[in-house]
């Protein structure tokens, strides 16, 4: 894999190759992607299955 791959932060739509993933702490299905700097400010993001919203 190349370091070109990214993920798309749910945050800001962003293309990011920092940063974190986890499970949505509401559906416990969709994967949540945030880059760094959506992570240090805690922007808010909404889970595109469930529309759970975490900071
Ligand atoms: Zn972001
Ligand atoms: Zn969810």
């Amino acid at each position: 894999m190349s370091e070109t791959m990214g993920k798309v932060c749910v945050s800001c739509g962003r293309l990011s190759s920092e940063y974190v993933s986890f499970k949505c702490p509401g559906c416990l299905k969709e994967t949540i992607i945030r880059d760094r700097s959506c992570r240090e400010k805690h922007t808010r993001y909404v889970c595109p299955n469930c529309h759970t919203e975490g900071p």
